[in-house]
């Protein structure tokens, strides 16, 4: 077996983060090196966390020290859109290569800490979503706007999320727009009559975010032509789902530079 990876977790309480703790503490290639909560959570072991046997990681709520401290390769983020920027450009000063799936990142937010990780010599990657059902959702849709240039992207998720549109339903409207000319579709003279009716715009589509109580996380991206609709969806069930992707994202990104965005550019090689 060669060296084990050493990950540092933050959001560990949260209920992405315990997904996590578990997923990196049940594989043997990769060390559970610190595990950051907030201060309510300070002294908690990452073990009994999450149900398994105590592992001598104790939860922090200090980020800085934790990495200087425990020297981890990797940062794990699944925190609030709140903390997330500041913990990932924190990572990327002590040169460990942030995974993040927190969502909310702005355009010019993800530019800098691509740059900073350029700068430091390290890679990242910035995952909206980290199921490979959804990364396919995402490429199915894309091709088919070639075909079918209108179209609306309708995402439902629980009505506790912090960020609207999700995080996943902006890299579908973005990879849509890289094969379809801006198009403003539906009639130049509607008018809402309630404000925010035909959702948010982007490239001539809407976006429409559906919160609601009892929804994990789906999405459909809805195609009209003449005298057919196409509908792609995808519909993720429960968290343990997304970690497949997140352990294959923690061995592969200390092989690139930059930040990447989006866990496509995983997938593909
Ligand atoms: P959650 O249960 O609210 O977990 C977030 C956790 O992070 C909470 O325990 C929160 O504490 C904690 N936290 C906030 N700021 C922190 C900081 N600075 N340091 C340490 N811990 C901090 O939310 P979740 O459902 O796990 O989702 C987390 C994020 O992941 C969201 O942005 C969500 O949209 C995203 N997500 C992404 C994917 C993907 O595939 N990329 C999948 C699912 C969810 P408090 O509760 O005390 O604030």
């Amino acid at each position: 077996m060669g060296e084990q990876i050493r990950v540092a977790v933050a959001g560990a309480a949260g209920r992405m983060g315990k997904e996590v703790v578990k997923m990196v503490l049940e594989d043997p290639d990769l060390s559970l090196v610190a595990a950051i909560g907030q201060p309510d959570d300070e002294g908690i072991d990452a073990g009994a966390l999450v149900g398994l046997r105590n592992c001598g990681v104790q939860l922090t709520s200090d980020l800085e020290l934790a990495l200087v401290e425990s020297k981890p390769q990797v940062m794990v983020d699944f925190t609030t859109p709140a903390s997330a920027y500041d913990n990932t450009a924190l990572a990327i000063k002590h040169g460990v290569a942030p995974v993040v799936g927190t969502t909310g990142f702005t355009t010019e937010q993800i530019e800098l800490l691509d740059k900073h990780c350029n700068d430091k010599g390290i890679g990242g990657l910035i995952a909206p979503n980290f199921s490979i059902g959804a990364i396919l959702m995402m490429k199915f849709a894309a091709q088919a706007a070639k075909y079918f240039p209108h179209l609306e992207i309708i995402e439902y998720h629980g009505d506790q999320k912090l960020d609207a549109p999700s995080g996943t339903a902006i890299k579908t409207a973005e990879l849509i727009a890289m094969n379809r000319e801006e198009l403003r579709q539906g009639n130049p003279q509607e008018e809402e009559t309630i404000e925010g009716s035909r959702g948010g715009y982007y490239n001539g589509f809407r976006i429409h975010s559906v919160r609601l109580p009892g929804v994990f996380a789906q999405q459909e991206v809805v195609f009209g032509g003449f005298g057919q609709t196409l509908k792609i969806r995808h519909d993720s069930y429960e968290r343990a789902g997304y970690m497949p992707g997140v352990n294959l994202a923690i061995k592969k990104v200390l092989e690139y530079k930059g930040m990447i965005y989006g866990f496509d550019h995983f997938v593909d090689g």
